[in-house]
């Protein structure tokens, strides 16, 4: 009995070992994962941000100056347009 309670705990000590490792390693690799965005962010925040804008039939978010403007209204198509709001 001494034997098998011995082989449980070493399995239960392997599973939570492991699950701790996946996550030190997980946390490592977001880590540089998202220091490399930051590298990066830094690159794209010099452009300027574009206004989104929102289909009035269909819902889709384009950008502003993509979007065909039409009684006050974005839509994403000409098509849109014509079938209104929905
Ligand atoms: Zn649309």
């Amino acid at each position: 009995m001494r034997f098998v309670i011995t082989i449980v705990l070493l399995c239960v000590l392997y599973l939570v070992l492991r699950h701790f490792l996946r996550s030190f390693i997980r946390k490592l690799s977001d880590n540089a994962a998202t220091q490399a965005a930051r590298a990066q962010g830094t690159a794209t925040a010099s452009l300027p941000e574009e206004n989104m804008v929102q289909c009035a039939h269909c819902g889709v978010y384009l950008p502003a100056s993509e979007a065909i403007m039409q009684n006050g209204q974005p839509w994403c198509s000409q098509e849109h347009a014509k079938l209104g709001m929905k």
